[in-house]
C-alpha cells in the first residue's frame, strides 16, 4: 500500500467499440482466439499493446513452436495441434518462413521466423474478418453485476472504453481478470519459473553449429564456468532458423543477485530483469565465440523486444489442470486442447528438467480451464490458463496456446449467439466445431486414445 498517492480527477472515456468479443493480448493464443471468434460470425475486437502481433512468438522470439507434435518411437512423430495453427505453418511455409519439425531426442520444435510471423498474423486475421487496435493497453476494467461492463485502453490517442459482451483474456498475465476480481496463483508460493532473454546470433556456421548436441553445448558451457565465467545456466540447444547463418539461443536466465528469479509482474524488477538480460546475452555471445565451434565470427543480430515470461499470474477458473493431470496423461471427456510436452522447468541450477510423456502419448486440457471463476462473461486462454505452477510448465507453450485461443474463440462466438454465459455451454458444441475446423482433440499416435 502506498502512503504518498495522488487521486486522479473522473473523466469522461469515449466508447469506440460496442464488439460481441473483445480479445485482450495478440499472442498465439489472441491471435487464435480472435480468428476463430470472427470466423464463427462474432463481431471480434483484438487489442494488443504492442505495435505488432504474436507476442512471445515476435516480441521475445523462440526457438520453434513447440507442444505441436509428440514421440511416437525413435523415428515418428504425431501431431497434437490442429486447426488454425495448421494455418499459420502453411503461411509460413509459403513465405519460406517455417522448417520442418526438428528434433533434439525427445524435444520437438518447428523453426519458424519471427519477422515474417509478424507479417503472417496480421494477414491472418485480416483474412478471419477480425479488427485489430494496436499499441492499445487495457488499463482498467469495469465490472458490472459480475460481468465485464467495459474495458478501459490506453492509446496514443488517450483513454478510450471498449464496451464488449465477452471478454477473452490472452494477456498472458491475466491482467484482465486481475483487474476484474479474479482470483489468480503466482508461481509456486510466488516463485514462478525463471523468465530469460531471448536473442539471435548471426554470422554462424550453422553446418558446425547445428551439429552439436545439448549434452556436447553443456560440457562447452560448463567449461567456459571453470574459466570463471559466472554462466547462469548451461542447458540450451541450438536453434537453427529458416534464415541462412542465423541461430536462436534461449540460454540467459533471469535471477536475481541473490539467486531467485524476478517477479515480473513487480515494475522494478521487471526493469531490473530486462538490463540483466541483455547484460547475460553479450556475455553468452562472448563464451560462444570462445568455447563453442562455429561460433567464432558470431554476433547478436538481435534481441527480444521484451523479456520473456514463462509463467505469471494464473487464473483461478472453474477446473485446474494438475500436475496429475499432465503426469497421468489425462483425458478428459470435456477436453478443447490436448498435447504431448514435457513438464519443462526453468527453476534452479544452471541446467532445465525436463520429465517426458510416456511415447505416443498426451493429455487433455478441459474446457473448465478457460472459464475464469466469478465473472460470468469472461474466458482466459494461453499460458494464464487456470493450472498449477507444476502444470503450467507443460501447457504453456506456443502450440497448446494456439489451440486453447482457438477454443475460447469458438465459445466466446457461440455464447454471444446463443445469448448464454460461456460456462452454460455444452462443451460437446464446442468440440463438434473445433473438430470441424480441423482442431485435434484425439491425436492420431497410433497407440493409446480414449478416456481415461
Ligand atoms: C524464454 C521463453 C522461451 C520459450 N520457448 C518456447 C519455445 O521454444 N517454443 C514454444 O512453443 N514455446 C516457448 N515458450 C512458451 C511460449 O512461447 C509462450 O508461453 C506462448 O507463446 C504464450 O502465448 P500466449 O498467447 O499465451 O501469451 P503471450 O505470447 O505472452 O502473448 C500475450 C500478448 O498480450 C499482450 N498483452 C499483455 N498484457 C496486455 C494488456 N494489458 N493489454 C494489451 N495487450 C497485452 C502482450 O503484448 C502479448 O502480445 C517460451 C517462453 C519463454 C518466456
Amino acid at each position: 500500500m502506498f502512503t504518498n498517492a495522488i487521486v486522479e480527477p473522473a473523466r469522461r472515456v469515449p466508447v469506440v467499440d460496442e464488439p460481441e468479443v473483445l480479445v485482450v493480448g495478440g499472442g498465439a493464443a489472441g491471435i487464435a482466439a480472435a480468428c476463430a471468434a470472427s470466423r464463427a460470425g462474432a463481431g471480434t475486437v483484438l487489442v494488443e499493446r504492442h505495435g505488432f502481433l504474436g507476442g512471445t512468438l515476435t516480441a521475445v522470439t523462440l526457438g520453434g513452436f513447440c507442444g505441436t507434435h509428440g514421440v511416437v518411437d525413435d523415428e515418428r512423430l504425431f501431431r497434437a495441434i490442429g486447426g488454425l495453427y495448421l494455418d499459420v505453418e502453411e503461411r509460413l511455409r509459403r513465405r519460406d518462413a517455417v522448417l520442418p519439425p526438428r528434433r533434439h531426442g525427445r524435444i520437438i520444435g518447428v523453426p519458424y521466423e519471427s519477422a515474417t510471423f509478424k507479417a503472417v498474423a496480421d494477414e491472418l486475421v485480416a483474412h478471419h474478418g477480425a479488427r485489430v487496435r494496436l499499441h492499445a493497453h487495457s488499463a482498467a476494467v469495469y465490472v458490472e453485476e459480475e460481468r465485464i461492463a467495459s474495458v478501459v485502453l490506453e492509446t496514443r490517442g488517450g483513454r478510450v472504453a471498449v464496451r464488449p459482451r465477452i471478454v477473452v483474456d490472452c494477456s498472458g498475465d491475466g491482467d484482465v481478470a486481475v483487474a476484474a476480481g479474479v482470483g489468480f496463483s503466482l508461481g509456486d508460493g510466488g516463485r514462478t519459473q525463471f523468465g530469460s532473454t531471448m536473442f539471435r546470433l548471426g554470422n554462424v556456421d550453422t553446418a558446425v553449429a547445428g551439429a552439436l548436441g545439448r549434452a556436447e553445448i553443456r560440457d562447452l558451457l560448463e567449461r567456459a564456468v571453470t574459466e570463471g565465467y559466472d554462466l547462469p545456466r548451461t542447458a540450451t540447444g541450438v536453434h537453427l532458423n529458416p534464415l541462412e547463418g542465423i541461430v536462436h539461443l534461449n540460454v540467459t536466465r533471469l535471477r536475481k543477485p541473490d539467486g531467485e528469479p524476478f517477479d515480473l509482474t513487480d515494475p522494478d524488477e521487471l526493469t531490473a530483469a530486462e538490463i540483466e538480460g541483455r547484460r547475460q546475452a553479450y556475455l553468452y555471445e562472448e563464451v560462444f565465440r570462445r568455447f563453442v565451434p562455429g561460433f567464432g565470427r558470431a554476433r547478436i543480430v538481435d534481441i527480444g523486444a521484451t523479456v520473456g515470461i514463462r509463467e505469471s499470474r494464473l487464473v483461478h477458473g472453474e477446473k485446474t489442470l494438475r500436475e496429475s493431470d499432465v503426469r497421468g496423461c489425462v483425458k478428459p471427456p470435456d477436453r478443447i486442447a490436448c498435447t504431448a510436452w514435457p513438464l519443462e522447468s526453468h527453476t534452479g541450477g544452471r541446467g532445465t528438467t525436463w520429465e517426458f510423456l510416456p511415447d505416443g502419448d498426451w493429455y487433455g486440457i478441459p474446457f473448465g480451464c478457460l472459464v475464469a471463476k466469478g465473472v460470468r462473461n469472461l474466458l482466459v486462454a494461453g499460458r494464464n490458463l487456470s493450472a498449477t505452477h507444476v502444470a503450467q510448465a507443460s501447457a504453456r507453450v506456443a502450440g497448446p496456446c494456439f489451440a486453447m485461443g482457438e477454443a475460447a474463440g469458438v465459445a466466446a462466438a457461440m455464447a454471444c449467439r446463443r445469448g448464454v454465459e460461456p460456462r452454460a455451454l455444452e462443451v460437446k458444441e464446442i468440440q463438434g466445431e473445433l473438430e470441424r475446423q480441423g482442431a485435434i482433440l484425439t491425436p492420431d499416435s497410433g497407440q493409446r486414445s480414449g478416456t481415461r
